[in-house]
């Protein structure tokens, strides 16, 4: 059963709505994937992985396969990282389709569709500072559920003493649901949360002022049609906060495959580019080539046996021959 869906805010304007539905209607015409890599770093193994992953799942569902920069957290982005993450997409042969989506110009779009939100009063302003959340959010698999202080209060718009408020959506309560599927085997397990005590009123704009990741992805997966999301394990808590935003926009999700994340294996902590994990760099310095690297990730998941050495094609060839899981 999916999550409930809301009518869409009365003050989004048509041409929203209008790419909102051409979305809608491209996905129910076939599969539409995206890798949507945040340009803050090399790409690492993980990463990489997943990119393979995504692009196998939309290839072997003869489908689309986008590429989309999450870039709006301008601060975070690295000088150089953009060009790094298309060269080695390229390298690996895993070629996507039609133009490279920006998130950071796609600005006006989210910006509207804020708007529209707040005026049919489903945001309010929180005036929580980070370190009071710290203390007082109730964790949740590391995510944590922002306890619904501003929620009643009379709402304080402007600035007070230099700050501006950040913005939440006001969940309704229930459940938010989401399926999970794969042809790969990756799937992890279904999304079925309770709204108020398992997810919290997420923020759609910060304090700072920039607009938040899960209300861009969540109105990129509805406009550019995006019928299947692959991608690793960490986000699937976030993908809660997605399909609430979906959910007030009148719009079902797509269907999601979180797959597993690489572990060092010396630390037991997941790859991180910010701890500047390996990329394509050093694995080509210890002389792989791309076969060998295509080799060790479809490894690591048991696609190949270890030590296999192919291309992106070939290992789609070679899954292809396989009955679908
Ligand atoms: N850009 C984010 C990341 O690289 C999110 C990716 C996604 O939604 O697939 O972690």
């Amino acid at each position: 059963m999916p999550s409930c869906l809301s009518v869409p805010p009365a003050a989004l304007p048509a041409h929203v709505q209008q790419q909102i539905q051409a979305g809608l209607d491209r996905r129910s015409r076939g599969y539409r994937g995206r890798f949507a890599p945040s340009p803050t770093g090399s790409l690492h193994r993980g990463n990489l992985r997943t990119a393979l992953l995504s692009w196998l799942e939309a290839r072997l569902a003869g489908g689309t396969w986008l590429l989309r920069l999450d870039d709006l957290d301008t601060p975070r982005n690295r000088a150089g990282a953009e060009e790094e993450i298309l060269h080695d997409l390229r390298w690996l042969g895993l070629h996507w389709d039609g133009p490279l989506w920006r998130q950071s110009e796609r600005r006006g779009l989210y910006g509207t569709v804020l708007s529209a939100l707040r005026r049919d009063g489903r945001l309010y302003p929180c005036r929580c500072s980070r370190r009071l959340l710290a203390d007082v959010s109730a964790p949740h698999g590391g995510w944590a559920v922002y306890p619904g202080f501003c929620r009643t209060v009379a709402p304080r718009w402007g600035p007070e003493q230099g700050r501006l408020p950040s913005w939440r959506l006001r969940l309704p309560p229930g459940r938010i649901r989401w399926r999970e599927h794969g042809r790969l085997g990756l799937h992890a397990a279904p999304g079925d949360l309770d709204a108020a005590s398992a997810v919290g009123d997420v923020v759609l704009r910060r304090a700072d002022g920039f607009l938040a990741y899960h209300l861009a992805t969540a109105v990129d997966e509805l406009t550019l049609g995006i019928s299947a999301v692959v991608r690793g394990a960490d986000l699937w808590r976030s993908t809660a906060a997605q399909v609430a935003v979906m959910a007030q926009l009148g719009a079902d999700p797509p269907v999601y495959a979180h797959g597993p994340l690489w572990c060092d294996p010396a630390s037991g902590q997941r790859l991180s580019k910010r701890e500047g994990a390996e990329g394509l760099a050093g694995l080509r310095q210890r002389g792989l080539d791309a076969a060998g690297v295509i080799g060790l990730l479809a490894a690591s998941v048991d696609l190949v046996p270890p030590g296999s050495r192919l291309s992106a094609p070939e290992l789609l060839q070679e899954l292809r021959s396989r009955p679908a899981a």
